[in-house]
């Protein structure tokens, strides 16, 4: 079980535990114990087996017999216990933004709410804004909480859904008779969510599918097997996640490996351009159309280049009535020989969204994609001066092991005080402690930087005196979502007209099935980007992720600099940029688009874009 999945229990545990009315010290130390999980970069399995769990910071006697239990038998016998009490639906309530623990108990205690359907319906008949501590304000605000998780439900992070596949694919590696395993669907395209996970594997063997198939629906952490068949099955993992598997002979793998990664508008293109040149492309392979040339041999499933059914409807009728593998094959083992029966270029997987890649593919333009390994350095992240977990140092240290040549401490200001924002004063503070990691850390420039809250009125947060004394200066939004549209926009470009300004961070306030970016008009965003030469940020956190690829794409188009920055709360979050690096990509950006590919010297001239 990995540590992502095990935090997700304890989660669950903690929330219900809280909902049932548990000592207080308790759940904060259980959910103590879950930072604590979340931020190990070894699996906790390893750690089990080499020391006592009970050594990791903040993991008590309880928690780690927990741990233990889930390691050794994937069950969590407490958690039964408490759901034997407290509806295990309530664990959902409490994910609804504007929805806690405690709310979730008095709508469970007072009104027998326990699902979202019920506490929509409560809302609506009046009966929540009624209940004390629920106002009408919190009550909208659970309404679109509401809507939004309909929206998102059974959609997994891509950054989820990797830790949650990595065990499946490190057993699947392991079974002699695949000779290659692709992970296909909007996960290979690296959107920010995938509903569920494609499996190819490539075996040659006819008799050896029965044993590979076996091997994947006996997996143990396969929940239930919803079909298993002679290639394809169907399971469940514990995690929720449902996963396909499909098993493909070498002639056909790179076309269904083509086929299954999609999208269906990129295919769809495909499929228009080969019947231009008497082809049918399908998930088999490239096949000549009939009577358009092949004679029809060497070809397994098509024969004569015809069988009965498909004589009958006419090959060149719709696609879906002939018989897909009726013709001659001439590509289909790679997706190099699929692009290359269409005269084209392979095309990256995360380009594939008919966003014009084929076009680009044709004139040979396609994009050379930036990559994480390109960065030289972090702008956004926080340490524990305002809600970061790490040191000034230790994040300057990891900065500098990760190779960076520079980094920018970006806490809080004042107006986050959720958030222990920082005052102009405590900010003068912090810079003394900077000083001293200067001269700790050696081999990294450490940038002076804040995140500086854009007010209701697209103020900022510091006056300009503090500002100016500041290496870098962000602004995000981080209150006030409610705003219409125009007020929004207006707000965000008053604070982007500021000449002090260089980094406008996760500019649309989005977190990934939780909460719905506020209305902008994103396109007013970038213009004045443009104009007044600020920087737009792609957050790297997998739970944000924006801007969004269009957006990406639509600022690279316009020349506006990108910055890629993880907004690291924890060294260990530093890592994010390796995930985020895919919506980079998906939205064309190259190096040149993104102004952290800059070395030091680059850097420091863009910082100094306005002065003479
Ligand atoms: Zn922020
Ligand atoms: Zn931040």
């Amino acid at each position: 079980m990995e540590n992502i999945e095990i935090a997700r229990r304890l989660e669950e545990l903690a929330d219900l535990l809280e909902i049932q009315g548990a000592n207080p010290f308790r759940i904060r130390a259980y959910r103590n114990a879950i930072r604590t999980i979340s931020g190990l970069t070894r699996p906790l399995a390893e750690v089990a087996a080499e020391e006592a769990l009970t050594d990791l910071p903040g993991i008590g006697k309880d928690i780690g017999g927990y741990i233990g239990e889930l390691l050794d038998t994937g069950r969590l016998s407490i958690l039964d216990e408490v759901t034997a009490e407290v509806p295990r639906e309530l664990a959902t309530l409490t994910r609804l933004d504007g929805v806690g623990p405690k709310k979730a108990r008095k709508l469970w205690k007072e009104l027998d709410v326990t699902t979202p359907d019920e506490l929509e319906s409560a809302a609506r008949e009046g009966r929540v804004a009624a209940l004390p501590g629920f106002g009408k304000k919190s009550v909208e605000k659970i309404l679109r909480a509401i809507e939004d998780f309909r929206k998102h439900q059974g959609r997994f992070l891509r950054a989820e859904a990797v830790q949650y596949l990595r065990p499946l694919l490190a057993h699947l590696e392991g079974v002699e008779a695949i000779h290659r395993l692709e992970v296909a669907g909007s996960y290979r395209r690296g959107r920010e969510t995938v509903g569920d996970i494609d499996l190819l594997a490539l075996v040659d063997d006819d008799g050896a599918r029965a044993g590979v198939m076996e091997a994947f629906t006996t997996f143990p952490g396969v929940d239930r097997v919803e079909m298993s068949g002679d290639t394809r099955g169907s399971v469940v993992l514990t995690s929720g996640l449902p996963v396909d598997l499909r098993i493909l002979g070498s002639d056909s793998y790179g076309a269904a490996l083509h086929y299954f990664t999609g999208s269906k508008e990129h295919n769809v293109e495909i499929r228009k351009r080969g019947q231009k040149r008497g082809l049918r492309v399908s998930e088999y392979g490239v096949f000549e159309e009939e009577g358009k040339g092949g004679d029809g041999d060497g070809d397994r499933s098509g024969g004569n280049g015809t069988d009965g059914r498909s004589e009958g409807d006419g090959a060149r009728g719709r696609d879906g009535d002939s018989d897909p593998r009726a013709g001659h094959r001439i590509a289909g083992a790679t997706e190099e020989e699929v692009f290359g029966a269409l005269d084209l270029p392979w095309i990256p997987p995360v380009l594939r969204e008919n966003r014009g890649e084929i076009q680009a593919a044709e004139e040979g333009r396609l994009p050379s994609l930036v990559e994480a390994g390109q960065l030289r350095g972090d702008l956004h992240m926080h340490t524990t001066w305002s809600d970061g977990r790490d040191s000034v140092r230790e994040m300057a240290q990891a900065c500098r092991d990760r190779g960076y040549a520079y980094m920018a401490i970006t806490d809080h200001s004042q107006a986050v005080t959720v958030a222990r924002g920082l005052t102009p004063e405590r900010l003068r503070e912090q810079w003394g402690e900077i000083d001293e990691a200067r001269e700790q850390v050696e081999g990294i420039h450490i940038l002076r930087g804040c995140e500086v809250d854009i007010l209701k009125d697209g103020s900022l947060d510091l006056p300009d005196e503090v500002l100016e004394e500041l290496d870098i200066v962000l602004v995000a939004v981080h209150s006030h979502f409610e705003l219409d549209q125009a007020t929004m926009t207006k707000r965000i470009l008053t604070a982007l007209r500021h000449p002090l300004v260089d980094i406008l961070v996760h500019p649309t306030g989005r977190l990934i099935n939780r909460r719905e970016p506020y209305p902008l008009d994103m396109e007013a965003v970038l213009q004045a980007a443009l104009e007044h030469d600020v920087a737009v940020e792609l957050n790297t956190n997998p739970r944000r992720l924006d801007l969004h690829d269009r957006h990406l794409f639509r600022a690279r188009e316009l020349g506006v600099p990108v910055v890629i920055s993880t907004d690291a709360h924890r060294t260990a979050q530093l890592a994010y940029v390796d995930e985020g690096i895919h919506q980079a990509q998906r939205g064309w950006l190259e190096a040149d688009h993104v102004l952290n590919t800059r070395d030091w010297d680059g850097m420091q001239a863009w910082l100094k874009r306005r002065e003479g």
